[in-house]
């Protein structure tokens, strides 16, 4: 994996093709999915499939593939949340002091709370808006989320993780918003990359599957470690619908990206929206950080509505807009993220751009916007 282009197009192309590269006359392209527990295994036990736990070929498939848009080795987990463990059980030991932010992905920080706590693991949460000038010193991990969920402030992940590595910390990213395509934390200087898979990269809303990838072969060694001893492993199908998913990732960012931008500039300028939050937009105070390390912006928004009662029927009527939670799927969908007790405004919806043809989504959510 080392040999790769760090050209993004090219990394694309390895993802699609590295395991056609390897198929050998009469094997499938799609990878196998292979239900194992066992393997035959006579003599020394030194295969790389000695039983289930240890590795599955479609793991291997799907590690290929994302790992070349990593361009990194990166190992795979049964969801975002298992894979988020795995780092931080990688990373981090008793006594460790760990800056969060205060406004990234809600579950990390009560899985500290709730279970790495009592092993004097102390977390320290910032916004992640004043990470880029927050002192780092003291510090044993800095864990960043950027564009933040659902609040969509970004932060400077190079400019950080020098800061950090001069204090001695290492940085890890929870790069799910972003996805590989969009951004390069481990280019910018993080030691490790986190994602949940179950949004944009595997993208289709049936599956959940995560990741960890890490040029750091100490660390990539203590994360296939964790999965093997902790038995967080992915089911082989799950594997295989990731691994299908992943195989159109660029081309539906390219739909979901410019729909995003649409209805970010179609929301803004609506009466019944008071704000709306989407780095792409030249007046949002992301912007600057987000052209300078993202390829593109990305495909999630946010709009304040007048009033919470508006903010609801609006995702409720509008035709081309699931009410859901998550993001990154195919289909357009949105909801009240305080509904979760997110610190946002009780009227701010964080919409999550699909694949529709833009000129009809734009027409639907017009239409919709017109009525409230
Ligand atoms: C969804 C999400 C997770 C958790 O992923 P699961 O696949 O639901 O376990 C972690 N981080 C971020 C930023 C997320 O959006």
């Amino acid at each position: 994996m080392t040999d790769q282009d760090s050209n993004p197009q090219r990394r694309v192309l390895d993802m699609l093709h590295g395991r056609a590269r390897k198929v050998a006359k009469g094997e499938p392209l799609a990878p196998p999915i292979i239900n194992a527990a066992k393997y035959a295994l006579p003599g020394a036990p030194d295969h790389p499939f000695p039983y289930g736990r240890f590795d599955n070929p479609g793991w291997q498939a799907i590690e290929d593939a994302i790992g070349a848009l990593e361009d990194a080795p990166t190992i795979c987990f049964p969801s975002g949340m298992a894979a988020v463990t795995a780092a931080l059980m990688a990373l981090v030991g008793p006594g460790a002091r760990v800056l969060l932010p205060s406004d990234g992905y809600y579950t990390v920080r009560v899985l500290i709370d709730d279970f790495l706590r009592q092993h004097g693991i102390e977390p320290v949460l910032v916004p992640t808006r004043q990470m880029d000038s927050y002192d780092l010193s003291g510090f044993d991990l800095v864990w960043l989320e950027t564009p933040s969920n659902p609040g969509l402030d970004v932060c400077d992940i190079k400019a950080i993780c020098e800061r950090a590595h001069a204090a001695g910390a290492k940085v890890c990213v929870d790069n799910t918003t972003a996805t590989p395509l969009l951004q390069d934390p481990l280019a910018l200087g993080a030691d490790m990359v986190v994602a949940s898979d179950t949004k944009a990269l595997a993208g289709h809303s049936d599956v959940l599957f995560g990741h960890v990838a890490s040029k750091d072969d100490t660390l990539i060694a203590r994360v296939r470690q964790w999965r093997k001893l902790s038995g967080a492993t992915p089911g082989p199908a799950e594997a295989f619908l990731a691994y299908r998913g992943l195989m159109t990732l660029e081309l539906r960012l390219e739909r979901m990206c410019a729909n995003a931008d649409a209805l970010a500039r179609l929301l803004q300028g609506h009466a019944s929206v008071s704000a709306v939050r989407f780095p792409g937009l030249e007046t949002d105070p992301s912007y600057a950080i987000a052209a300078k390390q993202m390829v593109r912006p990305g495909f999630v928004l946010g709009a304040t509505f007048k009033t919470e009662e508006t903010a609801e029927r609006f995702i409720d009527d509008c035709p081309a807009i699931f009410h859901a939670t998550s993001f990154g799927g195919i289909q357009t969908s949105g909801e009240r993220r305080a509904r979760w007790g997110d610190d946002v405004a009780p009227a701010y919806v964080r919409l999550s751009a699909g694949c529709e043809p833009t000129d009809a989504l734009l027409a639907a959510v017009s239409q919709t916007l017109d009525t409230l």
